[in-house]
């Protein structure tokens, strides 16, 4: 990728953990809309709607702002009671859990597998209360969660299964892609995701009463938007609940459908990748990438390792410094979400609480993961992460 100039005067490498992929095609579908009547809600929303709907296999689609904004969506159309309690995964983005305050509720943490870093569907029984109403899913790197698990898990006891997607645009379960396996689907197309709008989200559904509420929600609690009113010549409209701005424009969406057009060929990319990386780690006592269930196809949005383990003790931190310093993007994916002083303080939550999600957050170590990574990009990360690991 670029090349920076070190202090030695020698240049290397600089790589990203993520980058987003813009090309002519692109730029063309967006300056079109913008040459367009619509620059907000209009024509282009719908069409990337009925896109990712059709791709994702899901019937119903609700373009938004953002992923953040789509999780805020799905459990706002659950209709939470004040203290309602959802159940979420330590290991994920702090917007997992924070839609679930949003909405009043309680976000009920639940340990991860430390194979995946996916929930883990045995320990959520016992969880399970009176004011439980959901589950939230979300599949960790890109690779699905146990969804046959989850759901008869979810049925049994009445309860709502959401997927947070945002790693698993692409993702399959069992030959069923990612957006068909839960009542709500979550996307994010934020830049280093797998397709991008600049910010954006979507939530995808196959029941109608659910993609109704999440429409008004987005558009201020507001029946009919301007367009409707406009097509109609009518000027009335009333709001019935509270809801917020997280329209998306038309010209991200035009970006949002010409990116998608790319999306299978660059998730085989991504999938070279990865397999490269797998090759590269193979016999590596002290470096674990995650596994991968046999019934699952991974979308691959991180490329996450553990190190350390069974081979012995590995300073994390000092390697993340190290590549750092080297130019490469790395990341930690992420730190357990009750351990953020926001919800120590209004949650009351404490170390202890997820001991492998605790375990797993001092080990992982994200690798730079994007389409357009060449093989002497992941040779170079992963001979530099060797070195790394053997020097300690
Ligand atoms: C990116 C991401 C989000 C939030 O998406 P934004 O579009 O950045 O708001 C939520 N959950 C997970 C797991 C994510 O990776």
């Amino acid at each position: 990728m670029q090349n920076l100039l070190t202090r030695e005067g020698l240049t290397r490498r600089s790589l990203p953990y993520g980058r987003q992929w813009i090309d002519e095609d692109d730029i063309e579908a967006v300056t079109k809309v913008l040459r367009s009547d619509w620059l907000t809600t209009g024509p282009a929303v719908d069409d990337f709607e009925r896109n990712v709907a059709e791709f994702a296999g899901a019937l119903h689609a609700v373009a938004v702002s953002s992923g953040t904004s789509a999780l805020h969506a799905a459990v706002h159309a659950l209709d939470l009671n004040p203290g309602g309690e959802v159940i979420v995964p330590a290991i994920t983005f702090a917007a997992t859990a924070n839609a679930v305050l949003y909405c009043g509720g309680k976000p009920v943490f639940v340990d991860v597998d430390s194979s995946t870093l996916c929930i883990n569907p045995a320990l959520i029984e016992s969880l399970i209360t009176p004011r439980t109403r959901a589950v939230i899913a979300v599949d960790y790197a890109g690779q699905p969660c146990d969804y046959e698990t989850l759901r008869s898990l979810t049925r049994k006891h009445g309860l709502t299964l959401i997927a947070d997607g945002c790693h698993a645009l692409g993702a399959e379960y069992r030959s069923r892609r990612v957006g068909s396996l839960a009542e709500m689907t979550v996307f994010s197309f934020h830049p280093v995701k797998h397709i991008t709008t600049g910010e954006g989200g979507m939530i995808v559904t196959d029941d109608p009463e659910l993609a109704r509420r999440m429409r008004v929600f987005r558009n201020h609690g507001i029946t009919t938007d301007h367009r409707q009113r406009s097509e109609r010549g009518s000027w009335f409209y009333e709001m019935v609940e509270l809801g917020y701005n997280y329209r998306i424009s038309d010209f991200q969406c035009a970006l949002g459908s010409a990116q998608l057009k790319r999306l299978p060929e660059r998730l085989e990319m991504r999938r070279k990748i990865a397999d490269r990386y797998s090759e590269q780690f193979a016999g590596e006592e002290r470096i674990t990438p995650l596994s991968v269930r046999p019934d699952c196809r991974h979308a691959y949005h991180l490329y996450v390792v553990r190190l350390g383990n069974n081979g012995g003790k590995v300073d994390r931190n000092r390697v993340f410094q190290s590549m750092r310093e080297a130019g490469i993007g790395v990341n930690v994916h992420y730190i357990p979400v009750y351990l953020h002083p926001y919800y120590r303080q209004s949650q009351g939550t404490a170390p202890g609480l997820c001991r492998e999600a605790e375990i797993a957050y001092e080990e992982i170590l994200s690798l730079p993961m994007f389409p357009q990574m060449n093989d002497s990009d992941v040779d170079f990360v992963s001979n530099l992460l060797k070195e790394q690991v053997h020097q300690q």
